[in-house]
């Protein structure tokens, strides 16, 4: 006898298995972490202008006179009372740190950009270092972690905690809770973590080894030799990705299948081909900030659009805008609310933090003007949510212009994922193209939470409401004469393909680790059309 503990719960799909130490989080994890307080917002901020203050200071003794009145100009905006109060009030109004602190400089940024005075405008780098520098100290708080290759066996898992953690030694997940459906069971797969959900109790004792197969659903703590044996020979190899493919003639009226790949994560660009797609059909922003202080960086969320474009060599990449809230909060940062998937998330809450919003419109208006950006809008309800982000990126457009600063003129679409919005499609006009989110279309639809366990069979059962609305859907936005594809995981269902091309379906956009089995089936229907 091994003395083995065998759990069965649901596997998130990733092919093989992990074993490793169990970390057990020493709380219970909600998969909602709530944002830091106003006061520790504000400790964070004074802490860290001092800290900038402090270098400044060091380098002022190490410099020739000149540099030194910089670096003085730059202490006395770093203590100008005037700033401080105002990053105080934006943190009183629920902004985090950074964002609060560069919301607060950025008119003086402006008003020095658009002064007369040479000098004066020459001032506007001086502010701008000054802004990074504090951003650059509130980005370096570390997050919060487990050892390399440990087994997270907690309730539920942060999809924060999931990306801060270095997956490259291994590792898996095991939840008591979770869902397959979740954020967090999305990003395992695209990142092939081994990840089991559901599993109830007992609870997995701290360090105990831990065989985790994604696959099966089977966990077992103190896995004998067998067990592992077992997990490995049920392993299948990757197969490869087709290049590119037809769909067969008789689907085929409205031409060639589009298909594109959401990405979650910088490093899945690095491991896959451009060839192989047709582009970046959703890029999920939120996942690629590394802090909360992110969110304030325009710099840094330009350079990953850029990173992006520059990859797509020319093909379309999708952008969308923060979807934050729900179980993606970002650390210190929004409200704590009862039910977040029916509160303030996606637009709601960008519109809500205009500040923020406008960070990264600005971002994304800039990298549109070096290839064929587009912008995704989520959790969108009524048409007036488009048109007032459309304000915004008018709004901003013009001001970068003003300071000389080029843009492009991205196309704004909607992700079709709140009943509302799919039912009424006809009436966004002011929508130039729509991506159906068919994973939370489908806990909108059933009432289901996509992160709980205990309804994860209701929820699974949403594929015929889900197709029959999409073929309604699809048939509106091909009466508006405007394009609509998928971004979902029903996407990636290869069994489901054929309904999703019959409703009219001509893009579809799925994770890299999706790509092989889709290829794959369409690949053996035109060889069988
Ligand atoms: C969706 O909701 O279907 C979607 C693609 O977006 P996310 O899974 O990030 O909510
Ligand atoms: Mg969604």
């Amino acid at each position: 006898m091994s003395g083995a503990l065998r759990l069965q719960g649901q596997g998130n799909g990733s092919q093989g298995y992990a074993i490793g130490p169990a970390h057990v989080p020493s709380e219970p994890r909600s998969p909602i972490e709530g944002g830091a307080s106003p006061s520790l917002e504000f400790d964070l901020l004074r802490s860290a202008i001092e800290e900038a203050v402090s270098a400044l200071k060091d380098l002022m003794v190490r410099t020739d006179p000149p540099s030194s009145d910089i670096l003085e100009f730059q202490v006395e905006m770093l203590r100008d009372p005037v700033i401080g109060d105002m990053a105080a009030e934006y943190i009183g109004e629920g902004q985090n740190a950074a964002l609060a602190w560069v919301t607060a400089l950025e008119e003086y940024i402006a008003g020095f950009e658009l002064s007369e005075d040479d000098d004066i405008r020459a001032r506007a780098v001086d502010v701008i270092d000054i802004r990074d520098r504090v951003l650059r100290i509130l980005e370096g708080r570390p997050p919060a972690n487990f050892p390399r290759g440990a087994v997270f066996a907690g309730r539920d898992m942060a999809p924060s905690l999931f990306l801060a953690h270095d997956w490259s030694g291994g590792g898996g997940i095991a939840l008591a809770a979770g869902s397959t459906a979740s954020h967090v069971a999305l990003l395992a797969r695209a990142k092939g973590v081994p990840m089991v959900v559901g599993l109830g109790g007992p609870a997995i004792e701290p360090e105990a080894p831990v065989l985790v197969d994604g696959g099966t659903g089977l966990v077992v703590v103190h896995p004998s030799g067998a067990d592992i044996a077992m997990a490995a020979m049920g392993e299948k190899p990757t197969p490869g990705i087709p290049a590119r493919f037809e769909l067969p003639s008789a689907d085929r009226p409205a031409g060639r299948l589009e298909i594109l790949v959401n990405i979650s994560d910088i490093a899945e660009i690095h491991s896959l081909d451009s060839n192989v797609c047709d582009g970046i059909g959703l890029l999920r922003t939120e996942f690629l900030l590394s802090a909360a202080a992110d969110l304030a960086n325009e710099e840094k969320q330009f350079q990953l659009y850029v990173e992006m474009l520059d990859w797509a060599a020319g093909k379309p990449v999708t952008i969308r805008l923060f979807d934050l809230g729900g179980d993606k909060p970002l650390g210190g940062f929004g409200v704590e609310e009862r039910n977040p998937f029916l509160g303030l998330r996606g637009i709601r809450l960008l519109l809500a933090m205009p500040a923020m919003l406008r960070i990264q419109v600005r971002a994304l208006l800039r990298a549109a003007a070096l290839g064929p950006l587009k912008v995704l809008l989520p959790m969108v309800t009524f048409p007036g949510e488009v048109d007032q982000t459309r304000r915004i990126f008018e709004d901003e457009a013009a001001s970068l212009v003003q300071r000389h600063i080029d843009v492009g003129v991205p196309d704004i679409g909607v992700m079709v994922e709140v009943p509302a919005a799919a039912i009424m499609l006809d009436t966004f006009e002011s929508s130039d193209f729509f991506s159906l989110g068919t994973n939370d279309l489908a806990q909108y639809l059933t009432a289901c939470a996509r992160d709980n366990a205990s309804v994860a069979n209701l929820y699974g059962q949403a594929n015929p409401v889900l197709l029959r609305l999409i073929a309604q859907t699809v048939r509106i936005a091909h009466d508006m004469d405007k394009p609509i594809g998928i971004c979902g995981d029903l996407a990636g269902n290869p069994a489901l393909l054929p309904s999703l091309i019959a409703s009219g379906i001509r893009q579809i956009s799925v994770a890299p680790s999706q790509l092989p089995a889709v290829k794959a089936v369409l690949a053996q229907a035109r060889m069988e059309g």
